[in-house]
């Protein structure tokens, strides 16, 4: 096992993989900018080393100071988390030349699955279904874009193939729209993700977005741990997430799981991994696959009892995987509420210092959070604050908990969007489950 790990992350998951180490007996490094020497974790850990300014550019996302915070400790692995660089495969090839172990999976896998475009087309040739679509890139050609759109059937969705975080997508709903949805997405993908290939699929109308999570390691072996019902989001982006997916039956999540699981074999794959999809009239389209760990991962530790983050540890290791697909037994329900500093009803960010900080408690409540009273949440990075997770012997018992913990949680100081999770709890379509991508924007009117 590693000795130390450099953790190249910060808030909550730094705090999340550092007690992981912990458990481990790891020593472990906080690497953390200026503006993040009061974070939780960095008082907590063996050692750490200021890597940079507050703006993550210069910080998180600056791969020479990772390295050589790296060597200055004597770190021998490097875990990056979510977000920033975990999912950059030129960063995991840096760590591995520097001779370093990167915890996450091998650089070319990162590299296929970060092109959407790849993903989609390895993934079809591993038998997995995906949505219908342009099978690879646009090209100049405008009639064949017509075509190819009349072929589908509009509305059509036009993705940046190097698109992440809900950004870089634009639905078409008429031919006249078309083209120049093709040449504004493609020029903001240049513009954020400096890669301007995009794609076309057809824009599923009243999906469920439902992920199925993986962990393979480097001797061929691959199991899946169920899935989640990611679907409660605004701008395409996840607000609660719960696992198992209401209303999926056991036949559906067995096929599809071990779709998940041959896939990574073919591929290689090694690590923590979430294959996305959208589920709609009872069939499941791969949308792409996150090469990390997710924010949405402690749901699913929950409901099975393994510990994701210590398994990713592990297998980085070279270690074989401690279970098989037969030790995977799904148990009751788990919700996760993401808590944001930010304003309930306008979602501006709302940094500032906590003056007073509560957590909930209670059986099946689970609180990652760096929060504590007094600190400051700086203004240069997400607004996610924490987590709070409730979990229950079925999905309204569940509810039930994360109701109460959601009315126990004293944050003071700051705005935050415990307010809006309340509302959700008590929304009778959302206690009915099965709600899909478009729900909750429709409740709060910004459809
Ligand atoms: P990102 O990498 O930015 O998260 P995804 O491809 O995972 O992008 O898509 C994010 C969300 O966008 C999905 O959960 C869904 O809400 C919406 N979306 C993406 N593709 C489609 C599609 N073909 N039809 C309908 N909605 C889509």
């Amino acid at each position: 096992m590693f000795e130390k790990i450099l953790i190249a992350n910060r808030g909550e998951i730094a705090l999340r993989i550092l007690r992981a180490c912990r458990e481990l007996g790891i020593k472990t490094v906080a690497a953390h900018s200026e503006a993040d020497r009061e974070l939780k974790h960095v008082f907590l850990a063996d050692e750490s080393v200021c890597i940079g300014p507050a703006p993550s550019s210069d910080s998180y996302l600056h791969v020479p100071a990772i390295i050589s915070a790296a060597e200055i400790t004597d770190s021998v692995a490097i875990h990056p988390g979510y977000g920033f660089l975990s999912e950059n495969a030129d960063f995991a090839e840096r760590v591995e030349s520097s001779g370093f172990t990167f915890i996450g999976p091998r650089p070319d896998n990162i590299r296929l699955m970060g092109d959407k475009v790849s993903a989609i087309r390895s993934m079809q040739a591993a038998g997995i279904p995906c949505v219908p679509g342009s099978d690879g890139p646009l090209n100049d050609n405008k009639k064949r874009t017509l075509d190819l759109a009349r072929k589908i059937g509009y509305p059509v969705i036009i993705k940046a193939s190097g698109g992440g975080g809900g950004r870089g997508m634009r639905v078409v709903h008429a031919e006249a729209a078309l083209l120049s949805a093709v040449s504004l997405t493609r020029a903001e993908a240049q513009s954020a993700f400096g890669n301007n290939m995009v794609y076309m699929e057809k824009y599923l109308e009243n999906p469920r977005h439902i992920e199925f999570q993986v962990l393979a390691d480097e001797h061929g072996n691959a199991i899946y741990l169920g899935e989640r019902d990611c679907s409660m989001q605004r701008r395409h982006q996840k607000v609660l997430e719960e696992a198992p997916a209401p209303g999926i039956t056991h036949k559906q999540r067995a096929k599809m799981g071990q779709l998940c699981t041959d896939a990574c074999i073919s591929i290689g794959y090694r690590g923590a991994g979430t294959f996305e999809f959208l589920y709609d009239g009872g069939e499941f389209y791969f949308i792409e696959m996150n090469t990390r760990v997710q924010v949405e991962h402690p749901i699913t530790e929950m409901i099975t009892g393994v510990d994701i983050v210590k398994e990713q540890i592990r297998i980085a290791a070279g270690e074989q995987l401690r279970y098989s697909q037969s030790d995977i037994n799904l148990h009751g329900h788990a919700i996760e509420c993401r808590l944001n500093a930010e304003d309930p009803r306008t979602f501006m960010p709302c940094p500032g210092t906590i003056t007073q900080f509560h957590m909930p408690g209670g059986p099946g409540i689970r609180v990652d959070s760096h929060l504590y009273n007094g600190y400051k949440v700086p203004p240069y990075y997400d607004s996610m604050i924490g987590k709070l997770i409730a979990y229950g012997e079925d999905r309204l018992s569940a509810i039930a908990r994360m109701s109460n913990a959601l009315r126990e949680t004293i944050i003071e100081g700051i705005k935050t969007n415990i307010p809006l999770h309340q509302d959700i709890m008590a929304d009778a379509n959302f206690r009915a489950g099965g709600a899909n991508i478009h729900y909750l924007e429709t409740k709060l009117g910004l459809k």
